[in-house]
């Protein structure tokens, strides 16, 4: 008997085959790439310089779940900051590695710092940004030599801002060669593509192992992203970060971002993940992770934290009480992660529903591992609750939040907690 799933076609295709870089701070190891899950990770925006400053601000990202931190280490004081703030992420018990991310100077910074270069579990060069003309070779090659030297990874990120001139002039100098030229843009994508899968080339050449190196290409359209990952990954098998680079503020960079990655990685490709959203003024830094883990897990590809479905509300449901009790509940459950996650195993995997009324609430909720039918506008003020499938009991009065919140709660410590080591799911 065909199976109907596999006619109609379900889930994302098979992950792109790919070498896989480890970035390892002690006794964490990150996996990127060789069809490990794929990694979310972020950056700071502090001064590297203000070493507490910006190790508060990776222990939030840490927290959030960001499984790898970049900070940029820009000038002297940056590098000289880097070992004192590994320190005191280690005296917060913050074992997340750092990823160094360098432009113009990495080469200088890199040899004049060595506990530094040590500090880093991985490091970003640019190779548009690593020097002009002839001190371009030399200088990839000496943060290449340094990479070897402390035996750590390195992302080669080419972005569209920053492209290699030189590269780019050449590219053009071919096109124009050509009986029918190619568009600005297939050349502009063309150079991208060649200026990562060269600069990973030459790094091999230099000594750097195969499987310490990962591409990005980043670039600022959704399409353009999307075609040149896909060319991209058919030319090499070096693992790939996704990235949409100045996605935006708030919905705008969100959805960009979401649109983007979620095409690729529906077609097998990326391997890790950085969402660069711009923060609203006094905004958390810790958003980026979020998104980056929502996509992820709304696509099914890995869990992270309890899922709420909350239905939309609309002229049924007036009152505001159900759209407080799905925030304060989806709040109250990622709040509990970064401690549940090590105490409760398997509750990532929990759902709970909050409804707004009886039209859809009830069926929703049964298909919940939790859910709670609150009162549209006229109905009877109660609120029934469904526990896996099944309606427990219904909840009254003006403390309904806080009671689906016990009742949550106690769902989570029955169902996760292990019994005798045995983990539930
Ligand atoms: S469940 Fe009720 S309140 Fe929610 S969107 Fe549907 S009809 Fe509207």
């Amino acid at each position: 008997m065909t199976d109907f799933l596999s006619e109609i076609g379900s889930g994302p295709k098979l992950r792109r085959a790919s070498r896989s870089a480890k970035v390892v701070y002690g006794t964490r190891e990150v996996l990127v790439g060789g069809g490990a899950p794929v990694v979310v990770q972020s950056m700071t925006n502090t001064d590297t310089a203000d070493v507490i400053g910006t190790a508060i601000q990776i222990k939030e990202l840490a927290r959030a779940g960001s499984e790898l931190v970049r900070i940029t280490v820009n000038n002297a004081e940056a590098a000289a900051a880097v070992p004192a703030i590994r320190e005191q992420l280690d005296r917060m018990g913050i074992d997340v590695p750092l990823v160094g991310d360098f432009h113009y100077n990495g080469h200088t910074l890199l040899n004049d710092f060595p506990d530094c270069a040590r500090a880093l579990s991985k490091y970003r060069i640019n190779p548009g940004n690593v020097g002009q003309g002839a001190k371009r070779d030399t200088q990839f090659a000496q943060m290449i030599e340094m990479a070897c030297r402390y035996d750590k990874p390195v992302r080669i990120g080419v972005n569209w801002g920053s492209l290699d001139q030189a590269l780019l002039a050449r590219i053009m100098d071919d096109n124009a060669r050509r009986p029918t030229p190619w568009s600005v843009q297939a050349v502009m994508y063309q150079a991208l593509i060649t200026s990562a899968i060269e600069s990973a080339q030459k790094a091999e050449e230099l000594g750097l192992a195969g499987d310490k190196i990962i591409l990005s290409c980043k670039v600022s359209g959704v399409q353009d992203l999307i075609a040149v990952y896909r060319e991209l990954a058919a030319r090499c098998d070096y693992p790939l970060h996704l990235g949409l680079t100045e996605a935006g503020m708030g919905s705008k960079g969100i959805v960009a971002s979401t649109a983007a990655l979620s095409v690729l990685m529906q077609e097998g490709i990326g391997d890790t993940i950085r969402i660069s959203l711009t923060p609203e003024p006094g905004g958390d830094r810790c958003k980026e992770v979020i998104v980056g883990q929502e996509i992820l897990q709304t696509m099914g590809l890995r869990k992270f934290t309890p899922m709420v479905i909350a239905c939309p509300g609309c002229g049924r449901t007036t009152s505001t009480v159900f759209q407080e009790l799905a925030d304060d509940i989806q709040s109250f459950l990622r709040n509990q992660m970064p401690v549940w996650k090590s105490q409760y195993p398997g509750v990532e995997n929990m759902n709970v529903a909050v409804m707004g009324c009886i039209v859809n609430g009830p069926g929703e909720s049964k298909h919940a591992n939790i859910g709670i039918s609150l009162p549209g506008t006229g109905e009877s003020p109660a609120a029934p609750v469904f526990i896996d499938g099944a309606k427990a009991l219904t909840l009254r009065g003006d403390r309904i939040a806080e009671e689906f919140q016990d009742i949550v709660l106690e769902y989570v410590k029955s169902h996760y907690a292990p019994v005798h080591g045995v983990i539930n799911n």
